[in-house]
């Protein structure tokens, strides 16, 4: 189909310095929890950004000097010679499809542990150190910053000969130039402190010098936090982030700026909708005449339009969007835009990062997985083994969906059953739940496929049971049949069933999303301790229950410190009246009372509530497949070849868990695997 016209002003070229980027779609930095340690990996990844449209393609956050490291976080570097041919890996591929390749080039200050360099970490005041970590920073002193300056310059050289268009000064995210803005941080006397014109001093010179150092060939792009969201403590955008803008308007040849810290940046979809930040960088436009991106979630092309066409950026930056969708740009310029793989803002990919590892997505389950397992997040591998045979998949959920999708999209027929009327799984339920609105579009998303592909099948209100799937005809049978939270207080905390956990004022999650009505005062024990409990207890507030919130952990819904999240949400939970008891853990339930045993004394606390929301772990819902698996004679009599369990109904987990494995079971249909051989590429370090 041909572009809607409407959205041709985002295929306008636009000239950045020396350079001129194809497009309006800009892929900001972001971290692939790769680095230096995976560089085909990194490469492959961003290369399908170029593929799919993209006019900029930026590294994740590469350090400029071993001062500045973030083990055993991986990041990108460019310290010496030997960096310059990692990086041409990704600059190559990048630049095979059109598009510019830029890099964050990094000093991470006091938020540098160095606990691998072991160098000592530096910041403009010798403040506390921001990691968790027993070691301070040492104040810089003029030969530091001279040292400083000259890496940036060092590392810029570097980025030029390894093919980058534009390098990046980095002030952003509460790195060490940004530290200098900020008067928490810089309570220096020189002329590097005190005035605004002072504490943006060394971003000046970083620029000027990396300007005439690589300036003829290479854009040298800024990225600024204007404001910390941290009110009169932090750098605001009506003050320095104005400033430092006005001081410097016409110094960089772009403008990346955003808010700070990352949870702020990467704002997830329970706490922001799409362009958020606009309200605090909205203002830089009016003050450069060089183009300014800015970020906010963008996955509506209508939003884009609008956002260049009120002027409030001249590029679209986006990191998850592009990670849930790498062909945003192409989709839109084919006319295609409601192919587009909206991402949810639910911050697994940041959790990836947080915890260390590759990057992953819930909705785009090929991310991270493009080199090792060669997977292509537009192109699935044509079908194979038992190509004349129609699969049947039973469930529709998140594994279901993917799989059944994905397995039509290689060629296979494909029958997809559920014991429901409206297809979807958890993501008819989870979704409803406040401030999980965005997280449809898991669903949405599959069933806009399916609708388009005229070789799947669906039967609604079809409960399969092991007699029905034996006479069905089917070689076959994929089972996704989901999982139940479980009743009885086993979780992390418990190993064994508490006791009364089977009176009738007892409940779960499952029927609070199915629509059990509560009164009164109520109990949410949150032993899961990611978002279930805590969304659950906001939906008891608004039915106008009294909540308890009792968990063992040490915060409130603690893994979503991974994505970002836990400070946000326990603000949320304590602006709600919500009384909070931490690290207790469920031990009897008396039917008027829980018993709740302290993590560390085991002594006991009476909580009163009439009711119990317990939120531990869940059950797979596998009956169906055990039963048959176990019956192998009834199997064979049915003429069933292959049998597999997939998604929650294998083993309960995240949504992101669900998509994969559907996906996962989708490639691997047909094919052969061998369960003694290595599954993917591995990036490995040789000895000579
Ligand atoms: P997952 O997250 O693994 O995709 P969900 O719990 O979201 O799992 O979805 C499971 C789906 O499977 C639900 O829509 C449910 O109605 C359906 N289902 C469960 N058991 C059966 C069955 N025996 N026959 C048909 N559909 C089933
Ligand atoms: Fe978006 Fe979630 Fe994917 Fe991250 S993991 S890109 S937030 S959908």
């Amino acid at each position: 189909m041909p572009r809607n016209p409407r959205y041709d002003i985002l295929f306008e070229p636009v000239k950045i310095g020396p350079v001129t980027a194809k497009n309006r779609f800009y892929q900001v930095p972001h971290c692939t929890g790769m680095g230096y340690d995976l560089p085909h990996s990194v490469s492959r990844l961003r290369e399908l950004k170029g593929e799919g449209g993209w006019g900029v393609i930026n590294t994740e956050y590469c350090s400029m000097h071993w001062s500045s490291e973030d083990a055993p976080y991986r990041l990108c570097a460019l310290w010496d010679d030997n960096d310059i041919k990692t990086q041409s890996l990704t600059t190559e591929k990048i630049k095979r499809h059109g598009a510019l390749a830029g890099v964050e080039l990094w000093h991470g200050g006091n938020h540098s542990p160095n606990r691998w360099s072991r160098e000592t970490p530096l910041s403009p005041s010798g403040s506390t150190q921001h990691a968790v970590f027993p070691m301070q920073t040492r104040a810089m002193d003029k030969e530091d910053i001279r040292n400083l300056r000259r890496w940036q310059v060092q590392a810029a050289k570097r980025a030029k000969r390894a093919g980058f268009d534009i390098v990046y000064v980095y002030a952003g995210h509460g790195y060490l130039p940004f530290q200098f803005i900020t008067q928490r941080w810089n309570q220096r006397t020189d002329e590097y402190g005190g005035s605004i014109e002072n504490r943006s001093r060394l971003l000046r010179e970083m620029i000027e010098e990396t300007k005439d150092a690589i300036g003829d060939t290479c854009a040298v792009a800024v990225r600024l936090a204007v404001d910390e969201l941290l009110g009169a403590d932090g750098v605001q955008a009506a003050e320095e982030g104005e400033a430092v803008i006005s001081l410097l308007a016409e110094l960089p040849d772009l403008w990346d700026v955003n808010v700070s810290y990352v949870d702020n940046d990467s704002l997830s979809s329970r706490f922001g909708p799409e362009a958020h930040q606009e309200k605090f960088t909205g203002f830089v436009k009016k003050l450069t005449t060089k183009p300014v991106v800015g970020v906010g979630r963008f996955t509506s092309p209508d939003t884009m339009v609008d956002q260049v066409k009120r002027g409030v950026l001249d590029f679209i930056g986006a990191a998850r969007p592009s990670i849930a969708d790498p062909f945003i740009p192409k989709k839109i310029d084919e006319g295609a835009e409601e192919d587009i793989r909206e991402c949810i803002g639910c911050n697994i990919c940041r959790a990836q990062n947080n915890t260390g590892v590759p990057i992953r997505c819930t909705q785009n389950p090929t991310m991270g997985e493009e080199y090792r397992r060669g997977w292509h997040p537009e192109i699935m591998n044509p079908k194979n083994g038992y190509a004349e045979d129609p699969v049947l998949v039973v469930g529709a959920g998140p594994a279901g969906l993917e799989c059944a999708m994905s397995l039509a999209k290689r060629g296979y027929d494909v029958a997809l059953a559920d014991a429901a009327r409206e297809l979807g799984g958890r993501l008819n339920f989870e979704p409803k739940l406040p401030t999980l609105s965005a997280w449809v579009r898991v669903r949405d998303y599959r069933l806009g496929q399916i609708a388009k592909l005229s070789n799947i099948e669906i039967f609604r209100e079809s409960r399969m049971d092991k007699a029905g799937l034996l006479e069905s005809g089917y070689k076959h049978i994929i089972l996704a049949t989901g999982a139940t939270w479980r009743r009885d207080g086993v979780g992390h905390n418990n190993y064994f069933a508490v006791p009364g956990m089977d009176r009738a004022n007892v409940l779960t999650p499952d029927d609070i999303m199915k629509g059990k009505s509560v009164s009164g005062d109520v109990i949410v024990y949150d032993d899961d301790q990611y978002y279930m409990a805590a969304v659950i207890a906001e939906k008891l507030v608004q039915a106008g229950c009294n909540v308890t919130f009792v968990t063992p952990g040490l915060d409130v819904a603690s893994w979503s410190l991974y994505t970002d999240e836990q400070f946000k949400v326990q603000v949320r939970l304590m602006k709600l009246g919500i009384k909070l008891v931490l690290t207790h853990r469920l031990a009897a339930w008396k039917g008027d009372h829980g018993v709740f045993a302290c993590n560390y004394t085991g002594a006991e606390k009476r909580i009163n509530g009439t009711t119990l929301v317990s939120a531990t772990s869940r059950l797979s819902d596998d009956a169906l497949y055990l039963d048959l698996k176990a019956d192998e004679a009834a199997r064979k009599e049915a003429g069933i070849l292959t049998l597999k369990n997939i998604g929650d109904a294998d083993v309960p987990g995240a949504i992101v868990h669900a998509v994969y494995a559907g996906h996962k079971a989708a490639r691997e249909f047909g094919e052969v695997i061998d369960p003694d051989q290595f599954p993917f590429k591995r990036e490995l370090v040789f000895v000579k």
